[in-house]
């Protein structure tokens, strides 16, 4: 698998602007996008102050849920510009799916009928180069970090140039498709509402890609 697949997230950003143009998910998308290239230019919006805060302490409507790992580095709110309301967020070491994490998609899809579910990978993934390299040298992660090679361990590649990215890529895909196999998830894709994608955050730059998956 190449390392760096992404569609032309360019390209889609260019989409009409008018939220009554294009369905739901689409729009859901784009603001995603719009707001990481808020951040990675520099010129955010939201500050996250306790006047946002108290805005939304009554009610939330998330527009979207994404799904992502614990590291420090990836703020996922920051990394989109979204303020207080906006963004159901569920986190996990290599954004590996357990029971918590697919109720958590499940309260989003369910209950807040979000129409867009992202899986948002990201370079030098601490968890991912762990079970990486475990499995090169053939040993066992300790603990409850068994629980993630047991999850990444199939979509582990310790070929090419950079066997961390292509195996971030893999478990990206892995986890999309894990989501859409979920029964929930699935009758709200049939019923036409919910999308599903992945995406890979660049540590290095701050910009978001969408995969190809
Ligand atoms: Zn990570």
């Amino acid at each position: 698998m190449p390392a760096q697949p992404h569609l032309d997230d360019d390209e889609f950003l260019n989409v009409p602007t008018d939220p009554s143009a294009i369905d739901p998910a689409s729009n859901a998308l784009l603001i995603l996008l719009q707001g990481n290239r808020r951040f990675l230019t520099g010129r955010p919006i939201h500050h996250h102050d306790v006047v946002a805060a108290r805005r939304w302490a009554t009610a939330q409507h998330p527009f979207g849920m994404v799904i992502s790992c614990v590291d420090s580095r990836v703020p996922v709110e920051a990394v989109f510009d979204q303020d207080f309301g906006s963004l159901l967020v569920a986190r996990s070491a290599g954004h590996v799916l357990d029971q918590a994490l697919r109720a958590s998609v499940e309260f989003g899809v369910v209950d807040l009928k979000v129409p867009l579910l992202m899986v948002l990978g990201h370079d030098r993934c601490g968890a991912i180069t762990a079970v990486v390299d475990a499995v090169r040298q053939g040993r066992r992660l300790e603990g409850a970090k068994a629980y993630l090679a047991e999850v990444i361990g199939p979509s582990v590649s310790v070929d090419g140039d950079d066997p961390y990215a292509a195996t971030m890529v893999a478990h990206v895909a892995a986890t999309v498709r894990a989501l859409r196999e979920l029964p929930t998830v699935r009758q709200a894709q049939e019923r036409g509402g919910l999308r599903v994608v992945g995406a890979r955050y660049e540590i290095t730059t701050g910009r978001v890609r969408l995969l190809s998956l």
